[in-house]
């Protein structure tokens, strides 16, 4: 059912007078506050909150809670952002009195227990990678992108050589060009490739003295391993480049490879996707990187470093501190990152271990292949027999009778699943990217599956006018972005809907 009231905002619902708590009559004679706090400490006029009870608090807020899907309310199958379920004992830990309450001006001696869960969480992910240094700093994909490739200027700098270019195949994720624009390099494109895999020819003949980086998703985001890629990796290094291996689809090859062992020089994670920290809603995220001995002295510091054994082995000297590489970038961040988030990555692999990490793998393989396999028929993918932990299906048959990708997208709302990713990579005709993750049941699955099928067999018109179960049905998207409307009337949502029906709610 539409919830309107949840689309009010509390401003609206306020009455002057009206409170949550009354008290009683006080007993003692009231004074002035001016008397009691000074001028100076009172604002001139009161702050504008709304006057509401308790009761239209508690609707108001725990009504909004539910106009957004999430991986708690619903299955989340969106391509290429992992949102697999995020363990709630992690939750509790990371807002541990000791743990949570730490604060970033407390000198290291102080806060030796946040140093040691640091440092271990740069070596468990030095581990992963096979790559030995690592930055905690970035807070995002994008930003240690953007990190990874100042490191590899600065490199470049230092050794004399001037390479100005940074190569990535068209299936690249946005924000690689983006990166590498921002950093200051000329981006190269590669063509959109038959098969879903790099080229190797075209490869050839775009590197050279110039090429500074060539930067590859592995598995790549049609879900596809690039099984070329020591191939690949030595063609780049032959003309003395280096190769940046975008970690978001680590859940692909956790414990089974790693990106060091394959040619990588330097590689980010996405804790919030891979190590389930939560993302979404623009929340914090983060994104530490990891590069080859030759690079770890241009990283951003701090970091943090070790001396000797732990503390209590040492008679409570302190041996965790924070360092600055020799020839740092300089800071990219405040501190040491998103720690909030950095520490439900370090839980994560500490409740999961070796073995735990690589099951993660497996069954996230798994699952996104038996999803395939039930979709073969209604969405084909034009990529690959197997694939990794995503895969890329195709609506291009169904919109040969009016139904398009994004119609499906919306659609699958009404039936309480989250959309998947649509129309990327760019490459495949109505794109529909799918990532099912390790953390869902087969009987989730099935129910998805049987889902699409339904509805792509459902008449057009339908399908086209979906969703019809949501507070906000199909705006016209061009008109929703440009002209938001925050004020609620009972017209205000159809009012920038486009072909919205208003049946069945
Ligand atoms: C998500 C993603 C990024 C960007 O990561 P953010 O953490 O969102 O900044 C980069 N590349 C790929 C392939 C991704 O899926």
């Amino acid at each position: 059912m539409r919830n309107t009231l949840a689309t009010q905002p509390i401003f609206e619902l306020s009455r002057t007078g009206r409170r949550a708590a009354v008290f009683p009559a006080s007993d003692v004679s009231e004074r002035p506050l001016e008397a009691l706090l000074g001028k100076g400490a009172l604002t001139e006029s009161l702050p504008e909150l709304p006057e509401v009870t308790e009761p239209d608090v508690i609707r108001h807020f725990v009504n909004l809670s539910t106009l957004n899907m999430s991986v708690d309310t619903h299955f989340y199958p969106l391509g290429s952002c992992t949102m697999k379920y995020n363990p709630k004992r992690h939750e509790r830990l990371a807002r541990l009195e000791g743990v949570g309450d730490v604060h970033p001006y407390q000198c290291d001696e102080d806060a030796q227990g946040m140093l040691a869960m640091l440092f271990e969480l740069q070596e468990m992910l030095a581990e992963i990678a096979g790559l030995p240094c690592v930055s905690l700093q970035p807070a995002a994909g994008a930003q240690g992108e953007f990190t990874a490739l100042l490191v590899a200027a600065a490199y470049f700098r230092d050794r004399g050589e001037k390479r100005t270019r940074v190569i990535f195949p068209s299936s690249a994720h946005g924000t690689n060009p983006a990166s590498a624009a921002l950093a200051g390099f000329e981006t190269v494109q590669m063509k959109p490739s038959k098969t879903g895999l790099v080229d190797l020819d075209e490869l050839r003949s775009l590197v050279d003295g110039r090429t500074a980086v060539f930067m590859i998703t592995n598995p790549n985001t049609l879900g596809l391993f690039e099984r070329r890629i020591g191939e690949i990796a030595e063609v780049v290094h032959a003309a003395g480049g280096l190769v940046y291996i975008d970690g978001a689809n680590m859940n692909a090859i956790l414990g089974v490879t790693r990106p060091g062992d394959f040619g990588g020089d330097m590689m980010h994670y996405n804790v919030h996707k891979t190590f389930t920290g939560p993302h979404g809603a623009g929340g914090p995220g983060a994104g530490p990187i990891a590069v080859r001995d030759f690079l770890g002295d241009y990283l951003p510091g701090p970091i943090v470093s070790r001396k000797g054994s732990p503390p209590a082995a040492a008679g409570g000297t302190a041996c965790f501190s924070l360092t600055t590489p020799s020839k740092s970038i300089g800071r990219m961040r405040s501190h040491f990152g998103n720690v909030g988030i950095l520490l439900r990555g370090y839980f994560y692999l500490r409740t999961l271990g070796a073995e735990g990490i690589r099951s993660v793998t497996e069954n996230a393989v798994l699952n996104a292949n038996y999803l395939k396999a039930k979709l073969a028929d209604v969405l084909p993918a034009p990529h690959g027999e197997t694939c990794m932990h995503e895969f890329v299906g195709t609506a291009a048959a169904a919109k040969r009778r009016g139904v398009t990708a994004m119609d499906l997208a919306k659609r699958l709302l009404d039936y309480g699943f989250h959309a998947p990713t649509v129309y990327f990579p760019l490459d495949v005709p109505e794109a529909v990217m799918i990532e099912p993750t390790e953390t869902e049941s087969k009987e989730t699955l099935d129910a998805f599956a049987e889902t699409v099928a339904r509805i792509l067999n459902e008449p057009a018109e339908l399908v086209k006018s979906a969703p019809r179960t949501t507070t906000v049905c199909r705006p016209d998207e061009v008109k929703a972005a440009r002209q938001l409307v925050l004020r609620w009337t009972p017209n205000a949502v159809e009012s920038v809907a486009g072909a919205t029906a208003d049946a069945g709610r």
